[in-house]
């Protein structure tokens, strides 16, 4: 008899990790097939680990709070190092219009619940000392917000994954469904067939094209992003930095120190660059070293280990798309997680578990709203 699956994950990545954690914990059969040998190959290793719930929509607040908690946990719950830090996220601000822009959402997070404030210049140099007072109105703070290793959480959660049950095929490609009336009956790929109750489209900069082998067409497309990481030195940062104003070919950059002392940089280049390129440029570390001495000039005495480039998932207007696909009653999408997809990670595989067995929370549909759910 062929064996039928609870759910197929397409992607061992941010998202189906630890989608497939989660199923495997509450005892569903579980298949995750990914391309790349091992989990998290694709871009989960290039995120820099940055984890925040401060969003201005409550459903990324929600689910990232979430997330918070699991990431913060971890250790306690399954005895892993993640290398959580609860260093927090500021944003400063040197520009009237920026301080406003900030000062009016800090109102709607607090709203929300959120656990920010504004600080004064002076106050803000206790957190991040060495940071450049000249024109510095103030800045944001949220303290709950943090940080951990990508390569560590995914590493764990597959462990985790593959003891509570869960199976994982590496180097295969899904290269097409078979559909019966409006059900995918089975899930191929280069290596064999595959069939289960569900599935589930976490292929991260690839999702346009599982999604369309489905016949259905979703707005995700991979945006170059390039990121860097410093020799380890005496902790001396506080929270993430994250610099608004725009700078030569680049919006906003953002950077912070991780448990390990190293400085760890990202980059959101202006014009975007779109595709899958993952080799770096010679323009980004230039760029952004100039823009990190002028928020921080004692940074300039940092040696950078190296840089990478990788993509984010990126959808056109930043919020992902996680539902059920009303074209066909047993796929779903978890994807266009764009900038935010190892923060949201945890989260979001609890909500796909809530939406697959249509046990939903009380705060569900509005989340799902905001994420663009076709149910
Ligand atoms: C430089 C940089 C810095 C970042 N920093 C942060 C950060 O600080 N915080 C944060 O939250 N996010 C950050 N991100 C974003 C984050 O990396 C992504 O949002 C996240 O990794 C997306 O998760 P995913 O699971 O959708 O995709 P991925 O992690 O890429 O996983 C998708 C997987 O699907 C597989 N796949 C694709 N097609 C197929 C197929 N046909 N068959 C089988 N397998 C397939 C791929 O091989 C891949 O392993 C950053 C990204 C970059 C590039």
């Amino acid at each position: 008899m062929k064996k039928s699956y609870d759910i197929i994950v397409i992607g061992a990545g941010s998202i189906g990790v630890p989608v497939a954690t989660e199923f495997a914990k509450k005892r569903q059969s579980v298949l995750v097939i990914d391309s790349l040998p091992s989990p998290g190959q694709g871009q989960d290793k290039k995120a820099i680990g940055g984890i925040r719930a401060t969003h201005s929509d409550k459903g990324k607040i929600l689910v990232s709070q979430r997330s918070i908690e699991i990431f913060s946990h971890w250790k306690e719950m399954y005895g892993d190092d993640i290398q959580w830090r609860s260093n927090g996220y500021s944003f400063p601000a040197y520009t009237k219009k920026d301080e406003k822009v900030l000062r009016d959402l800090i109102n709607i997070q607090q709203d929300f619940g959120m656990n920010i404030k504004w600080l004064s210049p002076e106050q803000y140099r206790e957190l991040n000392p060495g940071i450049n007072m000249e024109g510095l109105r103030g800045s944001t703070y949220s303290p709950e917000d943090g940080s951990a290793s990508p390569l560590l959480f995914t590493q764990s959660s597959y462990f985790k994954a593959a003891a509570y049950g869960a199976e994982f095929k590496f180097n295969e490609t899904v290269i097409g469904f078979d559909i019966e009336k409006d059900r995918l009956t089975s899930v191929r790929t280069n290596r064999g067939v595959y069939h289960s109750a569900h599935v589930l489209n976490a292929a991260g900069s690839f999702a346009k094209d599982v999604s369309q082998m489905a016949g259905i067409h979703i707005p995700v497309n991979p945006d170059s992003h390039e990121a860097g990481i410093c020799e380890p030195v005496k902790p001396f940062m506080g929270p993430m930095v994250v610099d608004m104003r725009k700078g030569r070919g680049s919006k906003n950059f953002y950077f912070y120190q991780n448990s390990e002392g190293q400085v760890v940089f990202c980059m959101t280049p202006d014009p975007p660059i779109w595709g899958i390129d993952n080799l770096a440029t010679s323009t980004f570390l230039p760029l952004i070293a100039r823009r990190m001495i002028r928020i921080m000039p004692m940074l300039a005495n940092l040696k950078v280990r190296r840089t990478w480039r990788g993509q984010y998932p990126m959808t056109p207007d930043g919020f992902p798309i996680v539902g059920k696909m009303k074209e066909l009653e047993n796929f779903y999408q978890a994807v266009g997680m764009c900038g935010q997809g190892f923060m949201l990670g945890p989260g979001i595989a609890e909500l796909i578990y809530r939406i697959v067995t249509e046990d939903y929370d009380s705060d569900d549909p509005e989340i799902l709203k905001k994420f663009r759910s076709l149910s």
